[in-house]
């Protein structure tokens, strides 16, 4: 029987940096695997300013990553989307969960949650429900949270393999937005996935512990929830995860990236477990990802975080 396209749907995948440094060796390897992922089959390929953490945002950083990643060759689908233009999406959506009674609003601070958590998870404090039932008179709204239920969430990663998470351990009713801050990541990565229509997520696996969450909202909102796809870290030599803040060096810092880039991007490949073949050395971006496009294989992706090749 011929395949029809409900049979087979284009995969709709996303890059979605935070403009909050510029790009690194890590970002350009979540670039390069969510844009080959997506690309093989034919799919589309959008691109997301994360810019909903203002102060955090650094000016002019997004223009450069664009920059950046045209420069490598990267070709994105549609208009770029830019979460500090979408914050009423958000307040619909925690407003939605408020009349549902999915939402609360929390008087806690930091200190008095600190004091009566259980021992700190992983993923922070495990918020204890204090204010679920209401909020005590003497307290002032901090923070929107959404509950959560005794439920373990657990879904099958496309590279890293089964991954399950027991949300009132690991963080309790978790915060979607503080009332001096913005919307909260995992609440507008989840409006915004959906308002785009993907279905493909490939990111770092730094973020593989707030998949859970997010599945949990998708569900919450009956969203349909993406196949994931968690990439290694690149660490630098002591391995430690490089991160914007502390030890990412930018990827145009010191480097010809019209000249180098085919260089880099074929490093990039090799860190994701390609093969690509030596007689692409010294070719330009775009016939590398031509090539990458043709011939990536996601499961040849090793899951450890290992330092960038030379
Ligand atoms: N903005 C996040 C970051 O730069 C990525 C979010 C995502 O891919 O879901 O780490």
């Amino acid at each position: 029987m011929p395949s029809t396209v409900t049979d087979n749907p284009q995969v709709i995948g996303r890059f979605a940096p935070s403009p909050t440094g510029p790009l690194h060796l890590g970002s350009l390897v979540a670039a390069l695997g969510s844009y080959l992922m997506a690309k093989r089959g034919g799919g589309l390929w959008y691109l997301r300013m994360e810019d909903l953490d203002l102060p955090r945002v650094v000016p002019g950083i997004a223009d450069d990553m664009l920059a950046t990643l045209e420069m490598l060759g990267f070709e994105w689908d549609g208009e770029v989307v830019y979460q500090s233009h979408r914050t009423r999406y958000y307040q619909e959506a925690a407003e939605h969960l408020v009349r549902s009674r999915l939402a609360y609003a929390c008087g806690c601070t930091r200190s008095e949650i600190a004091q009566i958590a259980s021992a700190p998870h992983e993923e922070g404090l495990v918020y204890p429900g204090v204010c679920r039932d209401g909020l005590a008179p003497e307290k002032v709204e901090r923070a929107l949270r959404v509950k959560v239920y005794d439920e373990v969430v657990s879904y099958m990663d496309g590279i890293m393999g089964r991954y399950s998470q027991h949300l009132t351990a690991s963080c309790g009713d978790f915060v979607i937005h503080r009332a001096d801050g913005p919307y909260a990541y995992h609440l507008a990565v989840v409006v915004d996935d959906a308002a785009s229509g993907i279905n493909q997520v490939v990111r770092g696996a730094d973020l593989i512990s707030s998949t859970p969450r997010q599945i949990y909202l998708q569900r919450v909102f009956r969203y349909p929830t993406p196949d994931y796809f968690h990439l290694p870290l690149v660490t630098d030599p002591n391995g430690a995860k490089l991160s914007k803040r502390d030890n990412a060096v930018s990827l145009a810092a010191g480097r010809d990236l019209a000249r180098e880039g085919g260089a880099l991007l074929l490093s990039a490949l090799r860190f994701l477990g390609q093969l690509p073949p030596s007689a692409l050395a010294g070719a330009p971006s775009a016939e590398v990802l031509f090539w990458g496009v043709a011939n990536f294989n996601p499961d040849a992706v090793p899951r450890a975080s290992a330092p960038f090749p030379d």
